[in-house]
């Protein structure tokens, strides 16, 4: 079954970018591959909004973090690390495979991280080597407030390592005018591509944390010192250590074509108005939103969960009689919640009315009453738009 993906990550990804996924196989290298690589690293720096350093590496949005994390910092090394959700204490974990200290700037699932929080947190510790935190907290829809936690770091003189996975593409984030000195994020969120590349971005103070140290400690693959030194030694040919999945290229660049067409502000007003679509119909159903305010993010939202059904009677009647696929809570937010992603497809007036319709329906089968028509007051309160 062809299932639409109301889920927070992968989103559906349109027909034009899946058809470049299906043609032949280009190989990883030469100069017909070259052009291709380069032109979709400048679609890729304009998307990001930095002229700093960029890798396309195969795999997970992890291996990135796990790459960022073992190339700027040493074992027995101090990394403040904000958590306010699942992501946030991931990234964490993934501090602390390393061998780091982890030092924890928390804050309560559903709020945001606070900077002010991360001065405190600092003070106390004059050790810290780095700071590291989730931007859009896909476990709960925070929004945490990346530029001022941004300003705090460099106030200190300390790099900050970012998991703009979830976020990048879909809000504001210009990586240099915020001095992000290493931004994650992956193809199969905002960029709407299908899974299977991470991406990452490397200040010069980067690059200094890394050279504090004459070894490489941390293997060989997930290096950022590997990948600076193939992209200078091979530069003309083949700047990369590995195969990298020619496919996928090929479907982001067509993608990164896509949205820079569209513009990034129209984009961002497009989840913008698909969130709000999403949020008003579900209130006017009765419906509480787990995160409420400036907070909340336009990526994906949370809905919390009623007296009168489970979370997963609703999860699993869209996906039977509707084909809609939309996530419940993860760890202790299991039950408690439901989330919606508003990305690729999810974004689109028919797939809004669709699920805004589904979830009517579902309600009425309840026994509930629910006026007709309610659940689409958020797309007849906001300037329709044709997409
Ligand atoms: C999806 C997601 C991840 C996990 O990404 P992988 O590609 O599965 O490693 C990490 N952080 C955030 C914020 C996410 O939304």
């Amino acid at each position: 079954m062809r299932y639409k993906l109301f889920i927070p990550g992968p989103c559906e990804v349109d027909e034009e970018v899946l058809a470049a996924m299906g043609q032949p196989t280009p190989r990883h290298y030469g100069p017909e591959w070259m052009e291709v690589f380069r032109e979709t690293i400048g679609l890729l720096k304009q998307v990001f909004q930095t002229q700093n350093d960029l890798f396309i590496v195969p795999g997970a949005g992890s291996a990135a973090l796990d790459m960022a994390l073992g190339s700027l910092l040493r074992e027995g090394e101090t990394v403040v690390v904000g958590n306010n959700g699942f992501f946030g204490e991931r990234l964490g974990t993934i501090a602390q495979a390393h061998g780091l200290r982890v030092v924890w700037l928390a804050a309560p699932e559903g709020k945001p991280l606070d900077p002010d929080d991360l001065r405190r947190v600092l003070d106390r510790e004059p050790e810290a080597k780095a700071v590291a935190v989730v931007h859009h907290e896909t476990a709960t829809t925070v929004l945490n407030p990346l530029r001022e936690l941004a300003a705090v770091a460099n106030e200190r003189g300390l790099p900050i390592i970012v998991d703009a996975i979830s976020s990048l593409g879909g809000v504001p984030l210009p990586v240099d005018e915020w001095h992000i000195d290493v931004c994650v994020t992956v193809a199969n969120k905002c960029l709407e591509c299908p899974p299977g590349l991470a991406l990452v971005s490397v200040s010069p103070r980067a690059w200094e944390w890394v050279d504090r140290h004459e070894e490489q400690t941390h293997g060989w693959y997930l290096s950022l010192r590997t990948w600076r030194e193939y992209a200078t030694k091979w530069a003309d040919w083949h700047p990369y250590p590995v195969t990298l999945p020619t496919n996928n290229i090929l479907a982001l660049r067509v993608s990164l074509r896509r949205i820079l067409a569209e513009g990034l502000e129209a984009r961002y007003e497009r989840y913008r108005w698909a969130a709000q679509a999403v949020r008003q119909g579900l209130k006017a159903m009765g419906f509480e939103m787990f995160v409420e305010g400036s907070f909340a993010s336009p990526i994906a939202t949370a809905v919390k969960a009623r007296s009168e059904f489970k979370v997963d009677e609703l999860v699993h009647y869209l996906a039977k009689e509707h084909g809609i696929l939309v996530s419940g809570g993860i760890g202790p937010l299991h039950g408690k919640i439901f989330r919606v992603g508003h990305m690729g497809k999810a974004s689109t007036l028919p797939y809004l009315m669709e699920f805004l319709f589904a979830v009517e329906e579902f309600l009425r089968k309840k026994g509930l009453e629910i006026p007709p028509g309610a659940s689409l007051v958020g797309l007849t309160h906001y300037a329709v738009r044709d997409t």
